[in-house]
């Protein structure tokens, strides 16, 4: 399987170059060449398998140039750091089935990717014997998994920006107490847009990126969508029904990206997917009205969706616009430009074959969390809470509905207290955390100023 871009600006590469290099040199995105389709055989066969087993499947449809015992190796052993038997187990609470992702290190589903990606990236560079500095932006729970997934390897750095303030204090927490050498924590005083925007004009210095050897592990990364397919053919088998609808609390349009290629892979098994959003609605309005204009950021109790400018659409696009690639990129250059694109009647007809969706307020968050607990004895984390409270307002008697529980209720006690009353348990990893030592540098929403750092830090 190669790679192309969404902007077409590139020839195809094999799966280890994406993976280094995030972005393409054109500024798109990387996607394979073709969408595989399970067969008839496949589906009996994978249903059983446990969830490193099923893992190293689908990424074997994805990935041609490495040694599949090695692939198998490095499945496993990004799984093992999770605490739960089935990795992300499935619990049925209430109408709805609940697919657990928050059983990794950091305690959020962002772990599935990020494991498999620091161990996949320690392996590359063991064997071509470079170095790599790996850049971020993260809005909170990308910055601690990437960081659990990078510290203490091999010849690689990682420079994770966060928005100073603008993280819940647990996550602020989670990142800034990994002391490691090779770990550099950047609080910006600014939006995670901001934070986004310089790391996007960071990797397009070609120049600079090949002088100081950047590489992503942000939600771009090929690699990480593909992690994130696993868990939905995962929970549909788990659910063993002949169609299922996903639900979705989507930021960067990376997870629910992920359950749009499994969609396909499952030949419209999944007959739906839910895209659940908090206040910032940019997404919904999308699905909605084919309206996608960008507005201010709003700081909400579900800061990890906090996201105007999803990252991940133009692959989206790419798909809708059936691979024109010149349109797509056309449409990513006004869209820098102006801060919105415009689409069709015909065009919303067709994304709302894929897609249902619904913006969640602040106080409708806190309510859900606080009907759940009562009706089901279930703690939902406030990002958890927006999918549940979608899917819940789409029930569907007919098609089971699967709500991704993408944090651990504990990483946000403040909104979980705020509806019930008292904070979650406190889980093992999360105890002593504010005891600890502490790596940050905090710097203004500039350019320059993170290119400095860079260049004074890096390997
Ligand atoms: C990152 C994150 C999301 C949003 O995921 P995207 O891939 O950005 O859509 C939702 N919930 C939590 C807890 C997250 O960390």
């Amino acid at each position: 399987m190669r790679y192309l871009s969404t902007r077409g600006g590139i020839a195809p590469l094999p799966f280890c170059q994406t993976v280094l290099a995030g972005l393409a040199e054109d500024g798109g995105l990387f996607l394979p060449e073709r969408i595989p389709v399970l067969s008839e055989e496949d589906l009996r066969s994978w249903a059983r398998l446990s969830y490193p087993e099923l893992a190293f499947r689908v990424f074997g449809l994805f990935v041609d140039d490495l040694p599949p015992e090695d692939l198998y190796q490095l499945v496993e052993r990004s799984y093992r750091t999770f605490t739960h038997p089935e990795v992300t187990p499935v619990v049925k609470k209430g109408p709805l089935w609940i697919l657990e992702l928050f059983h990794g290190p950091t305690l959020a589903f962002k772990d599935v990717a990020l494991q498999f990606l620091g161990n996949l990236f320690e392996y590359l560079l063991l064997r071509s014997g470079e170095k790599l500095n790996i850049l971020g932006a993260t809005s909170g729970d990308t910055g601690s998994a990437a960081i659990y997934g990078v510290r203490g390897k091999k010849n690689m750095a990682i420079f994770i920006l966060h928005p100073h303030g603008r993280v819940s204090p647990v996550q602020a927490l989670q990142m800034t107490t990994v002391t490691d050498p090779n770990v550099f924590n950047l609080a910006i005083q600014g939006t995670f847009d901001h934070c986004q925007a310089i790391v996007k004009r960071l990797f397009s210095d070609l120049e600079f990126k090949r002088r100081y050897r950047l590489g992503a592990v942000n939600s771009i990364n090929w690699a990480r969508v593909m992690a994130q397919i696993v868990y939905y053919l995962w929970a549909y088998f788990r659910v063993g029904r002949p169609k299922v609808r996903f639900s979705v609390p989507t930021g960067n349009f990376g997870d629910i990206f992920a359950g749009y290629l499994a969609r396909r892979m499952l030949a419209g098994r999944i007959e739906r997917l839910i895209l659940a959003t908090n206040e910032n609605d940019i997404l919904t309005r999308f699905v909605e009205k084919g309206d996608y204009s960008v507005r201010e950021v709003i700081p909400t109790i579900s800061p990890s969706m906090d996201i105007q400018v999803a990252s991940n659409f133009e692959r989206y696009l790419y798909y809708l616009w059936d691979g024109d690639t010149d349109r797509v990129r056309q449409a990513m250059e006004r869209f820098a430009r102006e801060g919105r694109l415009r689409f069709s009647e015909d065009e919303v007809r067709r994304v709302q074959e894929d897609f249902l969706s619904r913006s969640v307020s602040q106080e409708e968050t806190l309510a859900t969390i606080r009907a759940f607990y009562q009706e089901t004895g279930y703690i939902l984390d406030p990002h958890t809470a927006v999918g549940v409270r979608a899917a819940l307002e789409f029930a569907d008697p007919e098609v089971p509905t699967i709500s991704l529980a993408t944090a651990h209720p504990a990483k946000f006690p403040e909104a979980v207290a705020r509806a019930l009353g008292f904070e979650p348990p406190v889980p093992e990893p999360l105890r002593d955390l504010g005891t600890r030592p502490r790596k940050v540098v905090i710097l203004p929403a500039r350019v320059e100023a993170v290119r400095r750092f860079i260049e004074e830090h890096a390997l």
